[in-house]
């Protein structure tokens, strides 16, 4: 498998070379929102730990994402009203990655609402600051 590379952009964003509209961040995960939601709310979880994908990162590591992506989840029904929540998490290029840094999207979801379609549109930066604010928000609640 090719090795991490570590000036991915989502790195960058973990060492604050790079802007990003935090929600969340422990030892372990660190939690931003999408810049081209597929959904109002959709947020990124990834692991501290430098890994490409499921194929390579520790079991302790995608256990801290798991549990990071849940605490998202509590946080985005509370935050957005959501009716549902799906996680996605794609490995490699074939698996439908783009950026070669472990992340689970972690999607709040409504009933009859389809998903905007991947990468179709950047969100307005107020936009994405406003959700942002309603999770943090939230995050106090859960
Ligand atoms: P994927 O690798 O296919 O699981 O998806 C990568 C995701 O990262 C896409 O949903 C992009 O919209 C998102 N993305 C790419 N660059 C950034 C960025 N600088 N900040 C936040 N999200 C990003």
């Amino acid at each position: 498998m090719t090795a991490y590379d570590p000036n991915n952009i989502f790195a960058k964003i973990l060492r604050g070379e790079f802007p990003c509209h935090k929600v969340y961040e422990d030892d372990h995960v660190f939690a931003f929102l999408d810049i081209m939601p597929r959904a109002p709310g959709h947020t990124l979880v990834i692991p501290k730990a430098p890994a490409r994908n499921i194929l390579d990162v520790s079991s302790e590591d995608f256990a801290h994402v798991a549990r990071g992506a849940r605490t998202i989840a509590r946080a985005a029904k509370v935050a957005f009203g959501a009716n549902g929540i799906s996680l996605h998490q794609f490995s490699e290029a074939a698996g439908g990655q783009v950026v070669f840094h472990l992340h689970m999207h972690v999607i709040p979801r409504h009933d009859g609402v389809a998903l905007l379609p991947a990468a179709s549109r950047k969100e307005d930066t107020a936009v994405l600051e406003a959700n942002a604010a309603k999770l943090i928000a939230a995050l106090k609640q859960i």
